[in-house]
């Protein structure tokens, strides 16, 4: 069954092959359609993630599933937050964006740099879908002011694993879609996907 995925992020791409490849489910990447991105307006999660999966739905009358995630840092009350993957501006990189929220976290001492990646994922049928499907989750973790790794994307090298004295971009795509929030989402989803078409 084709299922369109509305992402551009090639990180996000990467985490979702890796975690669907096994499941009776054939994502077509947006690009392949030409599909063209969407402004992101909600104040939610939940609201861009809709607006970027009818948006893609609209435009190849698929169903389609896609992803809206962020960094909630609890000393900076929940930012980069919606606005992660703009945090320094439209078109900057992720490294800005992680010494963006290093030099924000260095006044607090480290047992308040908590924070969580959070991770929504949306499935509509169509663009007019009124039920679309929802799966959320977070994953916990700590700011580190000292970047680390070269795996992953976004703020994996900022975001620090206690339990594994790591960095997320210190760890492999396998441990990482062992752990992550997305991970989790993606197959609650798939299960709920399977059900929907079997
Ligand atoms: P959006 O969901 O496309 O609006 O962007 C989410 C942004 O959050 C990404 O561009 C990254 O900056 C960040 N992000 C989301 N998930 C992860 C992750 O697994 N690792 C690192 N950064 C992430």
């Amino acid at each position: 069954m084709n299922i369109i995925l509305a992402t551009n992020n090639k990180g996000k791409i990467k985490e979702f092959n890796e975690l669907i490849n096994n499941a009776n489910i054939n994502l077509v990447l947006q690009s392949n359609y030409n599909v063209p991105s969407v402004e992101e307006t909600g104040t939610t999660y939940v609201e861009n993630a809709i607006i970027k999966a009818r948006n893609a739905s609209k435009y190849t009358g698929l169903p389609s599933i896609s992803e809206d995630s962020g960094l909630a840092v609890d000393c900076l009350n929940g930012r980069p937050g919606i606005y992660s993957a703009r945090y320094c501006g439209p078109n900057t990189t992720a490294e800005a964006a992680n010494n963006k929220v290093i030099q924000e976290i260095k006044q607090y001492p480290i047992e308040q740099r908590t924070a969580k990646y959070w991770c929504i994922i949306v499935f509509m049928k169509n663009a007019e879908d009124p039920t679309p499907v929802i799966c959320q989750d977070s994953w916990e973790g700590m700011i580190t002011d000292n970047p680390k790794g070269t795996n992953g994307f976004g703020y994996d090298p900022i975001f620090y694993l206690p339990e594994l004295n790591k960095t997320v971009a210190e760890i492999s795509m396998e441990m990482k879609c062992k752990l992550s929030a997305r991970s989790r989402c993606i197959r609650q989803m798939v299960n709920i996907i399977s059900n929907i078409y079997k």
